[in-house]
C-alpha cells in the first residue's frame, strides 16, 4: 500500500511521542483519518461530539501533562468550531497542534463549498500556521510546528487540502526537507530551564533583604517550584499569595500562604498586598492591578521566563527573565534569613480566621442548598490526589474557596480566556492522560449545557470522570456582575423548572442523581465518586447566593444597594442568604 500524506503525518506524530488525537472526522479530513487509521496501534483517536470540545481536550491534556495536545477537525465549520478551545490554549500557554482540512487545491478560489481559508482565520491564534500544498513539505513542517508549540508553549496549526492528504507521501521529486527523525522523540517540554543572570540575582537579593514587609505572589509559572517557593518564603518570612491558576503551587492550608487574590481571593491576601513594602512575583501575569500594591508603594522583583511578561502590571525594580525553580534555587543562598517574623505571623493569624469563616459557609442545613456546601462535600470526599477542573462562573469562586489543595491535588480552569464550558472536556482529556487519578469537573448548569454531549463521549470511552453540576438555573456570575454595575439583573435566569441533567447522564449509560435535599447530598457525592464509570451529580443550589469578595469595597456595596433600590428581583432571598452566611461566620 502506497504511503499517503495522511499516514506520513500520523507517523511523524508518533515519532514525536504523540499518542492521542482529540477530534471529529468530516469529509474535509478523510485522508488524514485514513493516515490515523493506519497508525491506530500507536495513535489513539478520541472521537468527540463537538470540535470545540476537542480543542479544549487538547488544551486540558497539555495543561495537565506538559505534553503536546493535538486536535483535528474537518474543513470549514469543523475548523471554525476549534477556535475557542485554541484561544484557551494560547492564552494559558498550553502547547497545542491543530490539524484541519481544506478543499482540494484545484477548487480553491472558486467560491467552493466550505472554502474557509483557515490559515487566515487562525492568523491571530496560531504562532505557526500553514496550509500544506506539497507532500514533500512533510515531515519538515510537522517538526517545525511541534518545536514551535513546545518551545513557546503556544498554538500551531497545519491545514491539509483534500488532494494533498491522499497524495503519495514522497511524490515531489524535489527533496526540500531531510526526513530524518526528530532530535528528541518526546512531546514533553523541550525548553531547558533558563537561569537568571548573576548581577540581577545580587540586586534581587539586596532589594528583598532591605524589605521590612516582604510578600510573594506566585502563579502557575511556579507550578514545578513548590519546594523552592516555600524555602524562599520561609527564609524571608514572606506570606505567599497565589493566583487562581497558581492555586496548586502551595497547599491551601500551609502556614506560609494566605491563599488567593482578586475578587475570588481572600481578605488576608488583599490586606497583605495593601501593606507589603516589597513584592516578589514568580511565574505570574496576574491581570487585576487594582489588587496589587499601588504603583510606588512596594519595590518589586519579578521572575518570569518570558521577559516580555515582566512589568505588565507594576513597575519592576529587578527583572529576572528566568525559569522560576532555577532562579529561586539561585536566589536562596544569597538571602539572609529574616529573624523578625511578626509580619508573617500577623497574616498567619488572619489566614486562620479566614479559613474558619469559609468553613462556616459550608452549612449542611440550608435549603436551597448552599453552593459552598456542595463544593465542601466534594472537597471532603475527593481523593488526596484528585484533579478538579472547573468552568468560568460562580463555580470558580466556590472552587477557589472550597477546593483544598493538599497532597497531590491539582486544579485547572480557563484562566485567561475565562471561557465557559471547558471543565467537562478538560476532565475527559485528563482522565485519558492520567487513568489512575480521580478527575472531577465542577461545572455550572450554563457551561454544562453548552457541551453536555461530551458526557456521552466519557461514557463511550469508559472514562470514570465525575461531573458535579452546580445547578442554579442561571448565569450566576453575570447576574452578580450586572448587580455590581448598579442595575437589576436582566435575562440571566432560565425559566422554571430547572433542567435535570442526571437523566441525561443515565441515558448515556452513566450514573446520574439529582439532589435537592441537603440531607441527601453527601451520600450522593460519595456514591458518584465511588461509581466505577462516569457519574454526575446535579445539585440544585441557591441561585441567590452572591459570591462575595474577600473584602467588600465601598463601591461594590454602593452599586449593590443601587441595584436593589432600582428594583432588583429576589431581594429578600438574597438579603436573607447574606444574613445567614454572616451569622454562620460570626458563630464560627
Ligand atoms: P498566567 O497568566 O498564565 O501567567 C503565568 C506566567 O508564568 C506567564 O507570564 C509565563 O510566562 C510564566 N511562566 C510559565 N512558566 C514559567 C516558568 N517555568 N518559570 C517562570 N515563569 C514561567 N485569577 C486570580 O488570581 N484571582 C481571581 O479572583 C480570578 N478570578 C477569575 C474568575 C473567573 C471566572 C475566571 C475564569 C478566572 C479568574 N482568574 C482569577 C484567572 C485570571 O483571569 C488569570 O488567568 C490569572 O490570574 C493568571 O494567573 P497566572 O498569573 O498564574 O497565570
Amino acid at each position: 500500500m502506497r504511503e499517503i500524506v495522511g499516514e506520513a503525518l500520523a507517523k511523524r506524530l508518533v515519532d514525536w511521542g504523540v499518542d492521542t488525537i482529540f477530534g471529529l472526522p468530516g469529509d474535509g479530513i478523510n485522508g488524514l483519518m485514513e493516515g490515523f487509521r493506519r497508525q491506530r496501534e500507536s495513535l489513539r483517536f478520541v472521537l468527540v461530539h463537538h470540535e470545540e470540545a476537542a480543542a479544549f481536550m487538547a488544551t486540558g491534556y497539555a495543561k495537565a501533562t506538559g505534553r503536546l495536545g493535538v486536535c483535528a477537525a474537518t474543513s470549514g465549520p469543523g475548523a471554525i468550531h476549534l477556535l475557542n478551545g485554541l484561544y484557551d490554549a494560547k492564552l494559558d500557554h498550553a502547547p497545542v497542534l491543530a490539524l484541519t482540512g481544506m478543499q482540494e487545491t484545484s477548487v480553491l478560489g472558486s467560491y467552493y463549498q466550505q472554502e474557509v481559508h483557515t490559515p487566515q482565520l487562525y492568523e491571530n491564534v496560531a504562532a505557526y500556521n500553514l496550509m500544506v500544498t506539497n507532500p514533500q513539505q512533510l515531515p519538515g513542517v510537522v517538526d517545525i510546528a511541534i518545536r514551535k508549540a513546545l518551545a513557546e508553549r503556544t498554538v500551531v496549526h497545519l491545514s491539509f487540502p483534500n488532494d494533498i492528504q491522499v497524495a503519495e507521501a514522497s511524490a515531489d521529486p524535489y527533496r526540500h526537507v531531510s526526513p530524518g527523525k526528530p532530535p528528541k522523540s518526546s512531546p514533553v517540554l523541550s525548553r531547558p530551564p533558563v537561569p537568571a543572570a548573576q548581577d540581577e540575582l545580587d540586586r534581587a537579593a539586596r532589594v528583598l533583604g532591605e524589605g521590612g514587609k516582604v510578600a510573594m505572589l506566585v502563579g502557575i509559572g511556579a507550578r514545578d517550584a513548590r519546594d523552592e517557593v516555600l524555602a524562599v518564603a520561609d527564609c524571608l518570612a514572606a506570606p505567599i499569595v497565589k493566583t487562581l491558576p497558581g492555586k496548586q503551587v502551595v497547599p491551601d492550608e500551609h502556614p506560609l500562604t494566605t491563599g488567593g487574590l482578586g475578587l475570588l481571593g481572600t481578605k488576608p491576601s488583599e490586606e497583605l498586598m495593601e501593606e507589603c513594602d516589597t513584592l516578589l512575583m514568580v511565574g505570574t501575569s496576574f491581570p487585576y492591578s487594582s489588587y496589587l500594591p499601588a504603583p510606588g508603594k512596594a519595590r518589586v522583583v519579578q521572575i518570569d521566563r518570558d521577559a516580555s511578561r515582566i512589568g505588565l502590571r507594576l513597575p519592576v525594580e529587578v527583572a529576572l527573565a528566568a525559569d522560576a525553580r532555577t532562579a529561586l534555587r539561585q536566589l536562596l543562598p544569597l538571602l539572609n534569613p529574616t529573624t523578625d517574623r511578626s509580619f508573617l505571623e500577623k497574616y498567619q493569624r488572619g489566614s486562620t480566621e479566614w479559613r474558619s469563616s469559609m468553613k462556616a459557609l459550608r452549612d449542611p442545613k440550608r435549603h436551597p442548598i448552599a453552593p459552598s456546601y456542595f463544593m465542601g462535600c466534594v472537597d471532603d470526599l475527593a481523593a488526596d490526589d484528585a484533579i478538579l477542573t472547573c468552568d468560568s462562573g460562580t463555580i470558580a469562586t466556590w472552587s477557589a474557596r472550597h477546593w483544598t489543595i493538599r497532597g497531590g491535588r491539582e486544579f485547572y480552569l480557563s484562566g485567561n480566556l475565562a471561557t465557559m464550558a471547558p471543565g467537562l472536556p478538560y476532565a475527559i482529556a485528563m482522565q485519558h492522560a492520567l487513568p489512575n487519578r480521580q478527575v472531577i469537573a465542577f461545572v455550572g448548569d450554563g457551561g454544562f449545557a453548552m457541551l453536555m454531549a461530551e458526557f456521552l463521549t466519557a461514557a463511550r470511552h469508559d472514562l470514570p470522570i465525575k461531573v458535579m453540576v452546580n445547578n442554579n438555573n442561571s448565569y450566576g456570575q453575570i447576574l452578580w456582575e450586572q448587580i455590581l454595575l448598579g442595575y437589576p439583573e436582566y435575562a440571566v435566569r432560565h425559566r422554571e423548572p430547572e433542567a435535570d441533567f442526571s437523566s441525561w447522564a443515565r441515558s448515556c449509560g452513566g450514573y446520574g442523581v439529582k439532589v435537592t435535599d441537603p440531607g441527601r447530598l453527601q451520600d450522593a457525592v460519595r456514591e458518584a465518586l465511588a461509581h466505577p464509570g462516569p457519574a454526575l451529580v446535579d445539585c440544585s443550589v441557591n441561585p441567590n447566593e452572591p459570591p462575595m469578595p474577600g473584602k467588600v469595597r465601598y463601591e461594590q456595596a454602593k452599586e449593590f444597594t443601587e441595584a436593589f433600590l432600582r428594583g432588583q428581583p429576589h431581594r429578600i432571598a438574597t438579603l436573607a442568604t447574606v444574613a445567614r452566611d454572616k451569622i454562620n461566620q460570626l458563630r464560627s
